[in-house]
């Protein structure tokens, strides 16, 4: 079968023909439908030898959805021709947050050596994916797979991060999405079906600000050091209630610090090596700061109720598998607007 792997650290991913994986007791054998390209398979790929951990080859893809395609002995909660999406972070599956369905905050997954597929596990970008236990699956119930794959990355990791602090975000409120790529874009929708808050979205070309205001962002304003004054002159001098950023850099974290207002939150979902000073006085007083991780088993069903009813719609540009390597090389030059999706 064909799969998008990362062969060398450094290197650029390839499409490379390996043999089709035979699922072991308990395991399910996807044929994969659609397979979503995140900015954190870039992460990964930009990682020196000695900070990469995973084996290699590695096939990427943490976003997937697929059609069973085979079941290990054992398995009994899906057949064969079922239409499912995959839950990404796996657990243990024994422990009191896996219990909860919080697997991406199982803390014996990586002393266990369980990692998601395309990170750590053979990824879904390849015509065949093993997912180890049914419980990491959900059925698409008539969700076009292509146009669903990246609410299991991009459509969860915003809505597990918008959830945590949907307290904060009353009418009147104002909430800032930093970042209007593939989670941005879906997390202004999010937030407009969640939450009655103004939504202010920052990028720093005016195609994506367009794009952000087409998916519901009531104001954009380009990323630069004069963003934060333009959020408080639109919040009446107080700023916002909750920073979502979604690029996580020294300079975008600064605008959050600067832009968020007392007692406010900042979310920081981006893995850009930045940091937001805590310590009295370093942000508004009250101001509290989380960096989120993925999402849980409940919100991933939740976040496809949304797309189920029309709340949530993923610009999609599609590609095929031969093409993934281009489709990386455009996510890396900040050139997809939305997501990029592969099709096996
Ligand atoms: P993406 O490339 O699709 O989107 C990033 C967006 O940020 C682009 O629109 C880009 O133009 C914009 N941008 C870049 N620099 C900017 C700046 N200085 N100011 C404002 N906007 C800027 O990436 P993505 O796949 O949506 O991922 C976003 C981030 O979230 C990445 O760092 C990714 O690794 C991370 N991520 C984290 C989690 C988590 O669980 N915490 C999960 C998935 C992705
Ligand atoms: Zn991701
Ligand atoms: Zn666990």
């Amino acid at each position: 079968m064909k799969a998008v792997q990362y062969v060398e650290v450094g290197s650029a991913p390839e499409v490379r023909e390996i043999p089709v994986p035979e699922p072991k007791p308990g395991q399910i054998r996807l044929r994969v439908l659609a397979a979503g390209l995140c900015h954190s398979d870039w992460f990964i790929m930009g990682l020196p030898a000695e900070a990469y951990s995973y084996p290699l080859p590695l096939t990427l893809g943490h976003e997937a959805v697929g059609v069973v395609d085979k079941l290990g002995e054992g398995v009994t909660e899906f057949a064969v021709g079922d239409d499912v999406a995959v839950y990404g972070p796996w657990g243990c599956g024994a422990c009191a947050e896996c219990a909860r369905g919080r697997e991406n905050y199982c803390p014996n997954a990586a002393k266990l050596g369980i990692h998601p597929p395309g990170l750590g596990s053979p990824g879904g970008m390849a015509e065949y994916l093993i997912v180890d236990n049914a419980r990491h699956l959900v059925p698409l119930q008539g969700l076009d797979p292509v146009a669903a794959v990246a609410l299991t990355d991009a459509g969860l990791t915003p809505y597990h991060a918008i959830k945590n602090v949907i307290d904060k975000l009353p009418g009147g409120s104002t909430a800032v999405v930093i970042g209007t790529g593939g989670l941005g874009h879906v997390g202004i929708q999010i937030l407009r079906a969640l939450t009655s808050a103004t939504v202010i979205a920052l990028d720093v070309t005016e195609e994506k600000l367009e794009h952000a205001r087409s998916v519901g962002a009531h104001h954009t304003v380009l990323s630069n050091s004069e963003a934060p004054a333009a959020i408080r002159e639109l919040t009446g001098g107080i700023g916002a209630d909750v920073v979502f950023d979604f690029v996580g850099a020294t300079p975008t974290l600064e605008t959050a610090r600067a832009s968020v207002r007392v007692d406010g939150a900042i979310e920081v979902v981006g893995i850009g090596g930045g940091t937001v000073p805590t310590g009295f006085g370093s942000t508004p007083f009250g101001v509290s700061v989380r960096a989120p991780y993925w999402g849980s088993r409940d919100e991933l069903m939740e976040v496809l109720g949304l797309a189920r009813t029309g709340q949530l719609s993923v610009s999609v540009e599609r590609f095929d598998i031969a093409d993934a390597p281009t489709a990386y090389a455009r996510l890396h030059e900040g050139t997809i607007v939305g997501r990029a999706v592969v099709v096996p």
